[in-house]
């Protein structure tokens, strides 16, 4: 490992100061936001493995290329272990990325110009949920139900109803900042009286589904995609689980339909965090993410921020900063400025413009996998509050940026590792 580093200093100074930079920077930064994570070595090994030299075009079995002993055997651990961590009938673990997942899906069960039923941007869908500048929206009819103005959940009553009005053909459940469990049997119920097919998009909650923090969507949903790289703490991917029936079309959907060949060096990745999941380990970190992120959304609601719905059920919430006079984009910039990493997020009906918005998304994934317990988020709550509520004093972020370097050096993300 040090000999590439080596290499790569005389070979290719930028990129080698930039890789140097970022290892600098995670170390350096407390990193809340909601959507990252820390892989661990093995996985960033894996990741950059000779697997990535394989062409494995197809599937085990099924491949065009010779010389796919290895990499068959791997996608089938690979698909054995998703399947045998989440209980579903099929899986698929080629997609690139969760975006490749929904694409894969919606190209395998839809037409052009069918309709969609999804959740609304502002309150915790997904650009890939039929964004108007995302392929999702210009290829679909669609729809979109919200949360409730007043409680800020979701209202399956609603929902109900607009599914009755629209005769989607797919619902969506499932989101990147909606902080509160989903109802996955009323969803069902929902689907089954307008004869659509439910997705559930678990790319931010797969890793706490793993980890028994938070309900399943497998038995009631006919297919569920997700990402790799979020709570799941593995490489940079997707995959899909689906009932049995809709397999072989998910799969010629992923490929040839949406990819060519499969990163094979992260399939492996994939599996062996397939394999990390499902130890006791893993199901101790889901669980304290989950109260990381409670005792940090109590202790800002007791500073005096406001929580959109008013608090969280998973590894995430929002803060509605318009109490405070601020903007999501200004918070986001004066927490940077104290080494503290959130996004700028839209709260529910967002009257800002999403480049402005008037919240941040914070979660605790990154910080739990750096070993961090409620008592510090105790802390970075009120590190969190000073810098909001005293930012044009330049003494008191002086310090606040002091003490959060002092609580990340404790923490060290990395040991051995090169970048
Ligand atoms: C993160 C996310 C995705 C997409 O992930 P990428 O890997 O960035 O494409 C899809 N759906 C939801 C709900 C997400 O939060």
């Amino acid at each position: 490992m040090k000999g590439y580093l080596e290499f790569l200093k005389r070979s290719d100074p930028e990129i080698y100061e930039a890789l140097i930079g970022e290892l600098n920077r995670e170390q350096a930064k407390i990193n809340l936001i909601a959507s990252e994570n820390y892989a661990p070595p093995v996985i960033l090994k894996i990741t950059g493995s000779l697997l990535t030299n394989k062409y494995a075009e197809g599937y085990p079995g099924k491949r065009y290329y010779s010389g796919c002993e290895f990499a068959d055997r791997v996608e089938e651990l690979a698909r054995n272990r998703a399947m045998g961590l989440f209980g579903s009938e099929h899986a698929n673990v080629q997609p690139h990325s969760g975006t490749q997942a929904n694409m894969s899906v919606y190209f395998s069960l839809l037409k052009p110009g069918d309709t969609i039923m999804t959740m609304d941007l502002s309150s915790g869908g997904h650009l890939s949920h039929g964004a108007k500048s995302n392929f999702s929206g210009k290829l679909y009819r669609v729809v979109h139900y919200g949360v409730n103005r007043e409680t800020e959940v979701l209202d399956y009553d609603e929902i109900r109803a607009i599914a009755e009005a629209e005769r989607p053909k797919l619902i969506v459940a499932g989101g990147s900042s909606y902080s509160r469990l989903i109802d996955f049997e009323k969803f069902r119920q929902i689907a089954d009286a307008v004869q659509a097919v439910l997705m559930v998009d678990m790319a931010h909650f797969s890793g706490l589904v793993a980890g028994e923090a938070h309900p399943s969507p497998i038995p009631f949903a006919d297919v569920v995609t997700s990402t790799t790289h979020k709570t799941l703490r593995g490489p940079r991917g997707g995959f899909i689980l689906a009932r049995a029936e809709h397999g072989e079309k998910i799969d010629a959907s992923v490929f040839p339909g949406v990819q060519g060949g499969p990163l094979m060096n992260v399939i492996a990745a994939k599996a062996v965090c397939f394999k990390e999941a499902t130890k006791p380990k893993f199901k101790r970190y889901a669980q304290e993410v989950v109260l990381n992120a409670r005792v940090l959304a109590d202790k800002l609601a007791s500073n005096g921020l406001r929580i959109v719905s008013g608090g969280t059920d998973t590894h995430l919430f929002v803060v509605d900063l318009r109490p405070m006079g601020i903007t999501g984009k200004e918070a986001q910039e004066i927490l940077d400025s104290v080494d503290i990493n959130v996004n700028m997020n839209e709260i529910p009906y967002d009257p800002a413009p999403p480049n402005i918005t008037n919240g941040i998304r914070i979660g605790t994934p990154a910080v739990t996998t750096r070993g961090m317990h409620p008592e510090h988020m105790d802390f970075l709550g009120d590190l969190i509050t000073t810098a909001l509520e005293k930012r044009h004093d330049a003494m008191a972020l002086a310090k606040v940026r002091s003490e959060v370097q002092g609580l990340a050096r404790s923490f060290p993300i990395y040991h051995e590792v090169s970048p």
